[in-house]
């Protein structure tokens, strides 16, 4: 059978770094070890019984067995500018400033597509979820990468960007509440992002899968579209996975600048066929009637950190306490080595996995993220062995 060699797009790829993760994984496996991973972030919990039954009544409609409209039925766009206007205090036309997707990850890795010709400037703040860079590359971008450090609570240093730079930038990358940082981004920081985008006609996209998990009412994380002007120049995603432990439904939206949105949808219009209508209707009942579903699952998130960061901070590993998402980003304790070689010792002798952070950019690197999606009683068991080590 022939070999066929990968396109240059997929071949260029920077290897999988967790590929030897995973082989120590197998191996400790095999000695017998009980590994408990908190490497991933999908929730455990299930889909709350209201969503479950929604979709179970849309299945049986036939209309919903034809083919959707690429950009979504107007009762879930009306849904998501609902939500949106009660969670955020933002006006969304559901006619031309929304559209469906097949989760988010689907609009964002398509995104570039539509905006990017070859050798065009894209910004990409990192440590970061690696779809921009990839689908910047896929376009034919060039990505530049904007460090996010702990002396500016993970936020891009926009002074330190030259105007020149600026100039060159057709669109910038950036992801708050943070995977993996857990950082969260406040009003004056997005104004002065979208003043500086407006200024050079930077396309801002801002991936906010995770503004639902939060743990401080008077923290809640917000949307850039909260900010005045901010739909001149911002598309932001959202998603539906972490809000409702939705993940395997895939279904999210693209909401902000008409011109963004529907360059968005002709890429779709071309590529796929839209979100199943009886998935939409699952979504527009999550969207209407969630938000005690949430607040309960807030309050099991809540428990998980306070149990994680107490029994962290008790042996003298000094992470950030996160507001929002549900990750720990903590620093590698001193003697441990790199993120890699710390995180498989943790495996080796203990059978916790957890993330890598350089697996996330370079600026991840002395850093490693622990995921929050496993029960409490696994967790105390996770950190007792963390602390034995
Ligand atoms: C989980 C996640 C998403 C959401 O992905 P879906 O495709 O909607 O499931 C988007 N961005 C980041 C950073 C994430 O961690």
């Amino acid at each position: 059978m022939s070999q066929f060699p990968l396109a240059d797009r997929l071949a260029s790829l920077p290897p999988y770094l967790f590929a030897e993760i995973d082989r120590i994984k197998a191996q400790v496996a095999a000695r017998g070890v009980d590994i408990i991973s908190l490497g991933i972030g999908d929730p455990d919990l299930p889909t709350p019984e209201f969503i479950i039954e929604a979709m179970a009544q849309a299945i049986r409609k036939p209309a919903n067995h034809r083919y959707p409209s690429y950009e979504g039925m107007p009762a879930y766009r009306e849904a998501v500018a609902d939500w949106y206007k009660a969670r955020f205090g933002a006006s969304l036309d559901p006619k031309t400033e929304v559209v469906s997707l097949i989760g988010s990850k689907e609009g964002i890795a398509h995104f570039p597509l539509a905006f990017v010709n070859p050798g065009d400037l894209v910004l990409v703040c990192t440590p970061n979820y690696p779809v921009y860079n990839v689908a910047t590359g896929f376009a034919g971008g060039e990505v530049r990468y904007l460090p996010l450090t702990d002396e500016n609570d993970f936020l891009p240093d926009l002074d330190a960007v030259d105007e020149a730079t600026w100039k060159r930038a057709k669109m910038i990358f950036l992801n708050y509440p943070n995977n993996p940082t857990a950082a969260t981004a406040n009003k004056e920081f997005f104004a002065r992002l979208i003043a500086i985008a407006k200024a050079h006609d930077v396309i801002v996209v801002h991936d906010t899968a995770y503004t639902e998990i939060y743990y401080d009412e008077a923290k809640k994380p917000i949307s850039i579209l909260e900010v005045e002007g901010a739909k001149d120049v911002a598309i932001e995603f959202h998603s539906l996975s972490k809000t409702f432990n939705m993940t395997g439904w895939r279904v999210g939206m693209a909401v902000g600048n008409a011109s963004l949105v529907a360059g968005l949808g002709k890429i779709k219009e071309n590529v796929d066929s839209g979100l199943f209508q009886a998935v939409q209707e699952a979504g527009i009942a999550a969207m209407r009637h969630g938000d005690a579903a949430t607040a309960e699952l807030r309050t099991i998130y809540k428990q998980r950190r306070d149990t994680v960061i107490d029994a962290l901070h008790k042996i003298g590993i000094n992470c950030r306490v996160p507001d929002a998402t549900f990750y720990i980003w903590s620093p590698v304790p001193a003697g441990y080595g790199t993120s890699a070689e710390f995180v498989s010792r943790l495996l080796q002798e203990t059978g916790v996995v957890v993330t890598p952070g350089n697996g996330f950019g370079k600026p991840g690197e002395g850093y490693f993220r622990i995921s929050l999606t496993v029960g409490t009683e696994r967790l105390e068991e996770a950190v007792s062995r963390i602390s034995k080590l």
